[in-house]
């Protein structure tokens, strides 16, 4: 992520451009929905002259926002998709350049911008690696160029044979859970979690009195805070699993999150956490940390995974009594709730053989797991 220096005037061209941009990718998205195309190339057939023309895109931005909304629509059908109006854009080697590390060429709706870049010695590290792809957001009043880099390949990019499989249920009252019982949850991240919720309530009531200003200032400060906090406390639960995995051979298995929102119904106090602990990332951590490891990882079919007995396969409702518990009606397997979805998990990945059941060798060691202290 690297930060661009920008003139007021420069700033202004940039918020328009981001404008523009979203407002073309809502107006695709209205079209794509409405003819229930998701094929990019029959999109641009369609709407390429009159996005352009409409919202005075360049070739390549007009591009990008088929490809962006084509993405998002693929994902689920059954929505229409919506973009933030300063949502991010896409840039690649067509319509932004580097000068060196610390400048870069973007264009906007008015030509190109040369831009001055703070980046930092880490970054100036990784240089190397980044590609031609990149992402500009707005967050707090600064713009910043999401860039993709290259993640080196220790090995080369060949996965090995599991031997057994990790089932991990990615939760929503403990963080993971995985097949072998280990629970990723850490008092830790509760306190901290619910803490943030109470400031942030705090200074949201704040709003309506002369503090106003202190506490939206308060409040900047903290969601950049948070979203470190998560970010680092998924960077240290996917990287666990992934060496667990490997440490015993086995494949990680996730179910296939597909329309998840649509068929889980969370419950009012859960739907917080559910969309808010960077669900998301932590399963973008674990897939990119496996692949980088040669860990196998596979998607199963997530329909009742919680609703079933490991031990007898009897699939009810009545087998979840209460949200955190599991009990079988039918041959009375009593476990909680998590681990019995992520043994479901483990259970249905596709084998060739049969499993060996798993010993633990190589450098992993089950430890206890302390988050952010
Ligand atoms: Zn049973």
């Amino acid at each position: 992520m690297v930060r661009l220096e920008t003139s007021e005037a420069e700033k202004a061209l940039l918020l328009e451009t981001m404008k523009q941009y979203n407002s073309a990718a809502n107006f695709t998205a209205e079209k794509a929905f409405e003819l229930k195309i998701a094929n990019k190339y029959e999109l641009q057939k369609l709407f390429y002259k009159e996005i352009r023309s409409r919202f005075s895109l360049s070739a390549q931005f007009a591009i990008r926002v088929i490809s962006k909304v084509v993405e998002a629509y693929k994902r689920d059908k059954s929505v229409k998709p919506a973009f933030r109006e300063l949502g991010a854009i896409q840039y690649d080697q067509r319509n932004m350049s580097w000068k060196g590390l610390d400048k870069v060429s973007l264009t906007t709706l008015q030509g190109r911008l040369k831009l001055r870049t703070r980046i930092g010695e880490y970054q100036k590290s990784r240089a190397d690696r980044i590609r031609g792809q990149a992402d500009l957001i707005y967050r707090n009043g600064v713009f910043y160029l999401i860039a993709v880099v290259d993640v080196p390949n220790k090995k080369k990019r060949c996965e090995y044979e599991p031997v057994g499989m990790l089932g991990v249920d990615l939760g929503i009252e403990n963080i993971a859970t995985d097949s072998d019982g280990e629970v990723f949850s850490g008092e830790k991240v509760e306190y901290v979690r619910k803490r943030y919720n109470g400031l942030r309530a705090g200074l949201q009531k704040a709003r309506a009195t002369s503090r106003h200003r202190a506490a939206q200032r308060k409040l900047k400060r903290m969601s950049g805070k948070e979203r470190r906090f998560k970010r680092n406390v998924n960077h240290v639960i996917s990287k666990v699993i992934v060496s667990k995995a490997k440490g015993t051979t086995r494949a990680i298995v996730l179910e296939d999150l597909k329309g998840i929102r649509s068929r889980v119904t969370v419950r009012h106090e859960q739907r917080d956490r559910h969309s808010k602990w960077a669900f998301g990332q932590l399963r973008q951590f674990l897939e990119y940390k496996a692949k980088r490891e040669g860990v196998p990882l596979l998607l199963i079919d997530p329909r009742n995974t919680s609703r079933e007995c490991p031990e007898c396969h009897v699939i009810d409702k009545r087998n979840r009594p209460t949200r955190n518990d599991f009990e079988c009606i039918c041959c009375g397997y009593k476990e909680a709730a998590d681990y019995v979805a992520a043994r479901n998990i483990a259970a249905r990945a596709p084998v060739n053989e049969p499993i060996v059941a798993p010993t633990l060798t190589g450098s992993y060691k089950p430890t206890t797991l302390v988050i952010g202290s």
